[in-house]
Order: C-alpha cells, then sequence, then structure tokens
C-alpha cells in the first residue's frame, strides 16, 4: 500500500529549505525591525529584478494587490472593469471594493483563460481596465488583450497570484501589463508563511500611489495625504519569501517535469471526455501551480481518488456570478456556461515541488483505473 498523497505539502519544502528560513526569521527577530524595513526592500529589488519591471510594492496579501492597484489606477465608482467569468472570487472582490463594476467575459475553454475575442463585445463608455487573470499558472494570451487595451484606452492589470515564474513568449508574467497584482498566500509557488502580496509595475505614478496607500495614506509619518489603508507585508514574510525566491525557478522546474509526466501517462489512455488534460498553446510556459484535468465523471472520480488516499481539489466548485457574495448583482441573472461548465467538471491533482515519482505513480494508476484505462 503507498502511501497517502496529500493534495498539497507546505511542510516538506519548509524542511527542505529549513536553515536558511530559521536564520532569516531569527534574523528579524533579533534586528528589532518588524514592518517597513530591510528585508521588505531587498525582497521588492530582488522579485522586481525577477520578474524584470522597475517597481514591487509588498503589501498584505493578494485581494489587497488588485484593490490597491485598481484604486492607484484611479478606477472606482462608475467605472467598469473586464474580468474573466472563471476565476477565484479575489479578482472580482478588488473590482467591487473599489465600488466598480465586474464585468464578465468567458473563457477559452481550450486554456481556461479570458478569450480575447470575446472581450470587445464587453467594452462599454464605462470600461476603464481589463484584468485578466494567469489561471492555475498558465498565461492568458496578453498580446491581443494588451491590442484591445490600447485601441480603446484602457489599462490591464494582471492577476498574477497563481502565476509566479509563468512566462508568455519568453516574457515573465508580471511584466506584461500596466501593473501585476501577487498573492503570496502559503499554498502559492512562491509562499509566505501566512499571508503577503505585492504589485510590480513600470509605471512610477502607480509604485508612488501605492506605497502612500499601503501605509494609511501617508509618505512622512503622520501625515496623511489621502484616506489610505494599512495593508503592509512584513519583514518575518519578506526575509522568508526572500530565500525562497531563491528556489522558486527549480522548484517550477520540478513541477514542469511532474506536468510532463501526467501528460504522458494520460495521453495514452484514450479515456475521452472521463479524462481530458490540460492544454498548452506553444507561446505560454505554464509554472504549473495546478494540474487541472477535466472530467465528464468527475465526482466519481474524486471519491476513487479519495478511497485511494490521494487529495485533489476543485478550483473552483462556483463561479463568482452564482455565488452569494454577488446574489444582488446584475450578474447574478446572467449565464456564463463556459465557467459553469467547467464548475463541474475540473479537478486539480496532486502537483508540487516535493511529489515523489512513487506518489506520482500512485495518482497515475488510480486515476488509469478510476477512468477505466
Ligand atoms: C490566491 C489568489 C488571489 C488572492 O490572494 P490572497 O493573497 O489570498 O488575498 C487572487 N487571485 C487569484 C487568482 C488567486 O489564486
Amino acid at each position: 500500500m503507498t502511501d497517502a498523497v496529500p493534495f498539497l505539502d507546505l511542510r516538506t519544502p519548509y524542511l527542505e529549505l529549513k536553515g536558511e528560513i530559521d536564520a532569516a526569521m531569527l534574523r528579524v527577530a533579533d534586528s528589532g525591525w518588524y514592518l517597513l524595513a530591510s528585508e521588505l526592500s531587498s525582497f521588492e529589488r530582488d522579485f522586481a529584478a525577477y520578474v524584470g519591471v522597475k517597481h514591487c510594492i509588498g503589501l498584505a496579501n493578494g485581494l489587497d494587490a488588485l484593490h490597491l492597484s485598481l484604486r492607484a489606477m484611479q478606477i472606482g465608482p462608475g467605472d467598469e472593469v473586464i474580468v474573466p467569468s472563471n476565476t477565484y472570487i479575489a479578482t472580482w472582490l478588488g473590482v467591487t471594493q473599489t465600488g466598480a463594476v465586474p464585468v464578465p467575459v468567458e473563457p477559452d475553454p481550450r486554456t481556461f483563460n479570458i478569450d480575447p475575442d470575446r472581450i470587445e463585445h464587453a467594452i462599454t463608455r464605462r470600461t476603464r481596465a481589463i484584468l485578466p487573470v494567469h489561471l492555475y499558472g498558465q498565461p492568458a494570451d496578453m498580446d491581443p488583450i494588451a491590442a484591445i487595451a490600447t485601441r480603446h484606452g484602457l489599462r490591464v492589470l494582471e492577476d498574477a497570484a497563481q502565476a509566479q515564474g509563468a512566462r508568455y513568449r519568453g516574457r515573465a508574467a508580471g511584466a506584461l501589463a500596466d501593473a501585476a497584482a501577487w498573492s503570496f498566500y502559503p499554498g502559492k509557488n512562491l509562499g509566505a508563511f501566512g499571508d503577503a502580496g505585492a504589485v510590480t509595475t513600470n509605471d512610477d505614478n502607480i509604485a508612488d500611489r501605492l506605497r502612500v496607500l499601503r501605509n494609511y495614506g501617508s509618505r512622512v509619518k503622520y501625515t496623511n495625504e489621502v484616506q489610505g489603508y494599512n495593508s503592509r507585508l512584513d519583514e518575518i514574510q519578506a526575509a522568508i519569501l526572500g530565500v525562497k525566491l531563491g528556489r522558486l525557478d527549480a522548484w517550477n522546474e520540478r513541477r514542469g517535469v511532474l506536468a510532463r509526466r501526467y501528460d504522458a501517462a494520460f495521453g495514452t489512455l484514450e479515456a475521452g471526455d472521463k479524462l481530458v488534460t490540460p492544454i498548452v498553446p506553444d507561446w505560454a510556459s505554464p509554472c504549473w501551480h495546478l494540474y487541472v484535468v477535466r472530467s465528464s465523471v468527475r465526482e466519481q472520480l474524486q471519491a476513487s481518488l479519495r478511497a485511494h488516499g490521494i487529495g485533489t481539489m476543485i478550483h473552483y466548485p462556483i463561479p463568482p456570478h452564482q455565488q452569494a457574495a454577488y446574489a444582488n448583482s446584475p450578474v447574478s441573472s446572467m449565464t456564463f456556461p463556459l465557467a459553469s461548465q467547467m464548475a463541474n467538471d475540473v479537478l486539480s491533482l496532486p502537483i508540487g515541488p516535493h511529489l515523489t515519482a512513487d506518489q506520482q505513480d500512485h495518482v497515475i494508476a488510480m486515476v488509469t483505473q478510476a477512468v477505466g484505462g
């Protein structure tokens, strides 16, 4: 009997880096500086360099990164922002927190990401920005989105929460638009030991506004230029992220190996609709945050894997427009068939830098058995 395969294992990555991470945490404890000090500036410098942009502004979490970058773009009540119909609800909440209205656009069902061909249809005279998500770590098709934005004078903000290390036509996610919002939630490819987030941008104005907004609207202590927020990435998290950033490419490489192994094993099954593996366009280098299959027998597949000790997840079971949170919004009475279909048939299999070949073989064998290969 093979050991159980957890969907997500955060402890083994820590153990690999225990010496460095423990030293980083103790260094902060000993420094006597816990907010907005040297660990944050050095992580901001390193992450901006990793992404290849001028600025990185550390924030408290990914939702604030979305919300505050839209504010820094001066988007608010009366404005509309185009969002994917299928995404984690944070994408939409970042828009509604500014007072603007999220306008959903359906995905390209092959890639799960917003379909550029459907965007122009959703543009009105209130539209101010497009907010594509690099869902599951697969980059959205950014060139046509940029062309549409230029034609209509719109801003583009990447939701890069799942995309640390992903590349689009050789360019890094996070450097493909006016700004990008990042989450360093523990389960992300670059994860903290608690909540953390950031924005990357080449735009000096957006960067400057964010630095003020995150710290009570203050540039000089006790002088408040705007009604700001408390949204700071603390020194301990920044120090841990700095250590883990050094491992990001190697760990993503390992995720890529696992994804290709899944593809190869499942590619020969001829399971039809019972098992459809992710489609990766030739211009995309995903960072494999998630390995998401689609299955017409998803519930049976998930139950059967669970019975064999294999953890899976559904990202996401209810699309934002069908959530009670948006029951009072006009979108609640609209239909988004592709988003709803995906909610019914997607299943995320275990993937992570420390999933062993034995564990993956067990997953492959049990998936094969369940779909009748
Ligand atoms: C995780 C995530 C967020 C939000 O990040 P938090 O740090 O949890 O606030 C936003 N968008 C997407 C697509 C995410 O996966």
